[in-house]
């Protein structure tokens, strides 16, 4: 059974039936699910929680799906004691979310595992996306795993290892000549004509929540309590409000004590409007047009900034960006002291909490939890300078000279 008892408005409360709907027919804001809290609070416990499997599934009770689910194995990703980084960056208590290790290498397969196992109840034949490359990947990927059809849409300047990462499972893939924010105004036109199911678009309140799980695992596996600081990237600003919302949810059921969790966001330099909008203390996020090495994040015009931006001030925390030198660098640290190959958005969540750290925003004593969510390895031509080998014969001698190592 679900909890899931309505699509709520954000803005102006309308209730609406579950159903493949996104928008607000009366005001066009976003809606959300809303659940019956009352009837969870006392039926889901720590110990049903922990004896679930080991997959962003053990929260079933928490998401908007009835029975069943499409699982590629996703989530439960580990939450790893940085000791080396946080040395690095002076901070004493730092965590890293390592969600690179999803079945298809970025945390886009929680939202994605809930949206497919939605579509599936709804009855839709034929799924859907607009997509930086991430979500394509995994949209496809789940969709093989539910005998669907697939479209994904992409911009045509994607990188090459995510059209690889996309194209293998099979769907039908369309590049679009535009940047991505034309890639998603061709999809609302798409989703209005067509009978779809859309994962960003019809599906996105289900597709929302399957976030929600970053912020019920970190809680979890930090022994049932909020970190004092979060940072995360920011594209659309989705996940950044899931995370928290995620958190907020366990302590309203009483499974956590109150979260006093400072919500960082961090955006690449040249993709920052939400950013923009918190430094210069406003509550309007004025598109951008993006221009950043970090593709997966380069959203002008983010769909869920206003509410990103709201996390970051209520909850007392901040913003920061990092510019594509701070982004590479960012990359390399984080895999030269903590073995993790993250891509260009995992460099930018690096740049922005280092500078975040250096002005004392964030405390050295303060437990910090660091969202990594893609992998590197689909888009390593980034970081392809980190390669100088030390070419030799195949010899001791030559490897001895090689190396100077005094005979
Ligand atoms: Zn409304």
């Amino acid at each position: 059974m679900s909890y899931a008892k309505a699509l709520r408005c954000r803005k102006c409360g309308q209730e609406y039936p579950v159903q493949p709907l996104n928008l607000c027919q009366f005001c066009l804001s976003p809606l959300e699910v809303s659940y019956d809290y009352k009837a969870m609070a006392g039926v889901i416990s720590r110990e049903q929680i922990a004896a679930g499997p080991h997959s962003m599934w053990r929260y079933r009770e928490l998401l908007p799906v009835a029975n069943g689910e499409v699982d590629l194995g996703t989530g439960f990703t580990p939450l790893v004691k940085a000791d080396n980084l946080g040395r690095e960056l002076g901070l004493d208590q730092l965590y890293i979310k390592n969600d690179c290790l999803n079945p298809t290498y970025s945390f886009k397969d929680r939202p994605v595992s809930v949206a497919i196992t939605k579509a599936q109840e709804f009855g839709f034949d034929t799924v859907a996306c607009a997509s930086t490359g991430n979500l394509a990947a995994s949209v496809a990927a789940h969709a093989a795993k539910a005998n669907i059809k697939a479209y994904v849409f992409v911009p045509a300047d994607v990188e090459a290892g995510k059209l690889v990462g996309t194209a293998i499972y099979n769907p039908v893939l369309l590049t679009v000549d535009g940047s991505y924010d034309d890639v998603n105004r061709l999809c609302a036109g798409v989703a209005q004509k067509y009978r779809w199911g859309f994962i960003n678009i019809n599906l996105r309140p289900y597709y929302a929540e399957g976030s929600k799980t970053l912020g019920y695992e970190v809680a979890e596996q930090l022994g049932w309590r909020a970190p004092d600081c979060a940072i995360a990237a920011a594209a659309s600003g989705l996940m950044f409000t899931r995370i928290w919302k995620g958190m907020q949810e366990l302590a309203m059921l009483r499974l956590i004590g109150a979260v006093n969790t400072h919500m960082y966001v961090a955006q690449a330099a040249g993709s920052a409007p939400i950013v923009n909008a918190f430094e210069a203390g406003s509550l309007h996020v004025h598109p951008v047009k993006p221009d950043t090495i970090a593709r997966s994040i380069a959203i002008g015009n983010p769909a869920d900034g206003y509410d990103a931006l709201m996390v970051a001030r209520q909850s007392g925390g901040g913003a920061a960006a990092a510019t594509d030198d701070e982004t590479i660098a960012g990359m390399k640290l984080l895999a030269q002291t903590e073995g993790i190959f993250a891509e260009a958005a995992g460099g930018v969540v690096i740049g922005a909490l280092k500078k975040l750290a250096a002005s004392g925003v964030i405390k050295r004593h303060e437990l910090t939890v660091a969202f990594i969510t893609g992998a590197g390895p689909r888009t390593q031509e980034i970081v392809a300078d980190a390669v100088q080998p030390i070419a030799i014969q195949p010899t001791l001698e030559a490897l001895e000279e090689a190396l100077n190592i005094p005979v």
